[in-house]
């Protein structure tokens, strides 16, 4: 008995074959993968660890395929496959891989540029289509992580959390990621996975008091990884956002990410209670400020503004959500040589509006795309993402000029 699964994921058309391939199997896995590839001229690969018995029939049916898409990748052979290939003389006539995930590395970067893995335990948490005004959310997402954390198996649900959505991540068939971590026990799972990107360690601190000891935990969990880095995933920092960031944890990372060169990453313009905060010191988020006692002074400019006279747009971070922003903020994104990331379907979720894309492209203005997390997002799948984004932008970016934005590596 064969099985036969398929999956169509932008460049890559994926291949679970198992049991045994011959005869007719081969002929038929043949006819269909051949049609398949003159339809969508997608590289193919084909998952053979679950093949037990390979004949001539199939090795002429994988020859054929080699032939026909000038590049055949085969991922996970069972010790059967490898054998028969051996024996024929053909093993150097494939290219093979270690997993359908190196395979595909092997092709395109698929990239998810803006995750929290580690709170994969958040679905609960994602506002109804309808959405959840942005500030309301947050406070709401701050409670549960906290209960979360205070209790006792807390890294077990972290750990597991993050090995979720790294499995999440690999089915929709995403090859890099940008993760980040509150937590740094996505770190080690990430490490392992066999997706590049980054994952960055966060910080934050609403008062001046707690700023040097969240720079030194952020630091010390950058410096136990940073030496292990591998797969193409890096270590990076992140300070969370303008309005959680005192200016005493700007300074100390940001001399730091300068110095030791860090892949860097802010949440910015994101909501329009975080723009009003900001620009006037007024609104939903300058009542929560003072309720909670921060002591981060207003800047009275604009989120990107702020990024820039704090020197943080100067070390060209990605800037995730970048929503509020008017023509001299991008612009003054453009100019640094930073880089956004566009989470759509999490901005509808928290009512933060619309990103204007078309200008962030029409400045040239490197863009990603990002799933956020699944406590404001539907789900892992940056294509689902890119669906929404063409939607959202119809009539000002093309769905093709969207695509592309999914093959950006990290
Ligand atoms: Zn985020």
């Amino acid at each position: 008995m064969t099985q036969v699964t398929l999956k169509r994921r932008g460049p890559i058309t994926l291949v679970t074959v198992s049991g045994r391939l011959d005869g007719t199997a081969a002929d038929a896995l043949y006819r269909e993968l051949a049609q398949d590839y003159e339809t969508r001229h997608a590289a193919l690969l084909l998952d053979l660890s679950g093949v037990d018995y390979l004949s001539g029939a199939g090795l002429r049916a994988l020859r054929r395929l080699n032939e026909l898409t000038d590049n055949l990748r085969l991922a996970s052979p069972s010790d059967r496959v490898r054998e028969v290939l051996q024996i024929s003389g053909l093993d150097t006539a494939f290219n093979h891989y270690d997993t359908p995930l190196a395979a595909a590395r092997s092709v395109n970067a698929v990239t998810n540029a803006h995750t929290h893995l580690e709170l994969t335990w958040a679905a609960s948490l994602c506002p109804r289509m309808a959405g959840q005004p942005f500030l309301e959310w947050i406070q709401g997402l701050v409670r549960a992580n906290m209960r979360v954390r205070e209790s006792a198996d807390y890294t077990t649900v972290f750990r597991h959390a993050a090995e979720a959505g790294i499995a999440a991540l690999i089915e929709a068939g995403t090859t890099h990621v940008g993760d980040i971590t509150a937590s740094g026990l996505s770190i080690e799972p990430l490490l392992e996975s066999g997706l590049a990107g980054v994952v960055y360690m966060e910080a934050l601190a609403p008062w001046s008091k707690i700023a040097d000891e969240r720079f030194e935990r952020a630091r010390d969990v950058i410096e136990r990884w940073r030496s292990k880095e591998r797969n193409g995933m890096r270590i990076g920092l992140t300070l969370h956002a303008p309005y959680t960031v005192h200016p005493d944890l700007w300074r100390k990372a940001l001399d730091y990410a300068r110095a030791e060169q860090l892949p860097l990453c802010i949440h910015v313009a994101e909501s329009p209670e975080e723009y009003q905060y900001l620009k006037a010191g007024t609104g939903a988020m300058a009542v929560h400020q003072a309720n909670i006692a921060s002591d981060i002074p207003v800047p009275y400019t604009t989120p990107v503004r702020y990024l820039e006279d704090l020197g943080a747009l100067a070390l060209k971070p990605l800037l995730a959500h970048a929503v509020q922003v008017d023509a001299d903020d991008i612009r003054r994104i453009q100019a640094s040589g930073s880089q956004v990331v566009h989470c759509p379907r999490s901005n509808l979720r928290l009512c933060c509006g619309r990103m204007p894309l078309e200008q962030f492209l029409a400045q040239s203005v490197p863009v990603y795309l990002g799933t956020d997390s699944l406590s404001s997002s539907p789900s892992l799948d940056v294509f689902e993402e890119a669906e929404t984004a063409v939607a959202l932008h119809h009539g000002q970016v093309t769905a093709e000029t969207i695509e592309r934005l999914l093959y950006r590596p990290l």
